[in-house]
């Protein structure tokens, strides 16, 4: 094809095509520059470990001494190659160190080989743990056959996990019951760990002792867009049940991180962010609050965890952006992780990659993607702090 054209249109073509392929090299060459150096310049500044953190408190037989927390991992017998996937990784970059306990919850009994499977996986104590029916079904107030429409709907229209009940007790649990389990109530801090996950780098301190010390309660690593179609009337009934609680809402909220137009509580726009919660090292007191659990109740209530299809992230993300001082508030910055399908790969390589410390490639950093809400999280710090 090529060689019958003549020879002035053959080198106007392959002229055209070297041109564009620059142009395309290019853009993307300075969107990346671009965003690569604001990371680089204002997003790594707050990852300092102090000098106290950094270094562990030692009892007499030379073991480290640890805070009252736990690994805690919500999953099916099924997932059992997953669940171990993810225990290895959180054994490896962290808890050889320090052997903190784990904590398996699960709606159906935990099966022996899930148990054996895992067990000698763990440094720490293992424990198996049902959840009560009532924290994993449908309360009596839902009309069932208007949840049942309303998932067809959703499934038909394939909003994700929109036909699935199995998701929406998942969500439902994490969002009301996770802090009541009978095995997490002894701990103060809990770190959630998903099957199928990946730390990419060392975790050389403790985390939970990073919250203590910091007067911290809520620790994330990725912040994200949530899908507009699973919480048609989240925000609204945010208002509602703060239009009664004007007295919940902290002074110092970060309602920056989840409203852009600066219009408040009652005029403003959800923009959608939220914390990604499958990953969480947070304290449980935060759940256990009367302003949390009246949030929550007054929620539940409504019957649209069934009806819509309300994740527990924007659920728990409004509520630490409106009841928690944001200072209380910390980015796991320098945690690197996986949970399909996005990574977050601290930034810049000197710190995170020379040294050995991360593996993953900074390209692929969720920072960078137009739906992370990195930029909110920093607008909200910087707008704080009076930048
Ligand atoms: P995604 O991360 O939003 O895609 O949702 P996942 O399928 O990973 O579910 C989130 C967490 O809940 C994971 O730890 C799952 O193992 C767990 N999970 C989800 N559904 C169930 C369920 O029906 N039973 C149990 N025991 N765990 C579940
Ligand atoms: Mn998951």
């Amino acid at each position: 094809m090529l060689l019958r054209l003549p020879r002035t249109s053959t080198i106007l073509l392959l002229a055209t095509v070297f041109l564009s392929c620059t142009l395309i090299l290019l853009v993307t060459g300075t969107y990346i520059r671009l965003h690569g150096e604001r990371l680089t310049d204002s997003w790594t500044v707050t990852q300092t470990t102090s000098a106290e953190v950094a270094k562990d408190d030692l009892r007499n037989d030379g073991s480290i001494k640890l805070e009252n927390a736990t690994l805690v991992m919500l999953v099916r017998n099924s997932e059992v190659t997953y669940a171990r996937s993810s225990i290895r990784s959180v054994e490896d970059r962290f808890n050889r160190h320090y052997h903190y306990p784990w904590l398996f919850l699960n709606d159906k009994p935990f099966s022996s080989s899930f148990i054996r499977l895992t067990q000698n996986l763990v440094s720490g104590n293992a424990t198996y743990a049902r959840i009560p029916r009532t924290h994993w079904s449908i309360p009596a107030w839902v009309d069932r056959p208007k949840a049942r429409a309303k998932m067809r709907d959703m499934a038909n229209r394939n909003i994700l996990y929109g036909g699935s009940s199995s998701y929406r007790h998942m969500c439902r649990f994490f969002s009301g019951f996770l802090a009541k389990q009978p095995e997490i109530q002894k701990y103060e801090y809990y770190w959630r760990v998903e099957p199928n996950t990946q730390l990419y780098c060392d975790v050389d301190y403790d985390p939970f002792k990073k919250l203590r010390l910091e007067n911290k309660v809520y620790g994330f690593v990725i912040s994200m867009k949530e899908i507009a179609d699973t919480i048609e009337t989240l925000w609204p009934t945010v208002q509602n049940f703060t239009r009664e609680h004007p007295d919940y809402v902290h002074a110092n909220n970060s309602l920056d991180f989840i409203v852009d137009d600066d219009l408040g509580v009652q005029a403003g726009t959800y923009n959608l962010c939220h914390y990604w919660t499958n990953f969480e090292i947070a304290k449980l007191e935060i759940w256990n609050s009367i302003q949390y659990r009246d949030y929550f109740n007054y929620l539940d209530q409504t019957g649209k965890f069934f009806y819509e299809r309300w994740g527990d992230a924007p659920v728990h993300s409004i509520a630490a952006s409106l009841f928690l001082d944001r200072d209380q508030i910390h980015w796991f910055y320098d945690i690197g992780y996986f949970h399909n399908p996005f990574t977050h790969c601290p930034e810049p390589a000197s710190v995170y990659h020379d040294t050995g410390k991360c593996y993953c490639d900074p390209r692929n950093n969720f920072d960078r993607n137009p739906s992370s809400c990195s930029e909110q999280y920093q607008r909200m710090r910087d707008k704080a702090s009076g930048k």
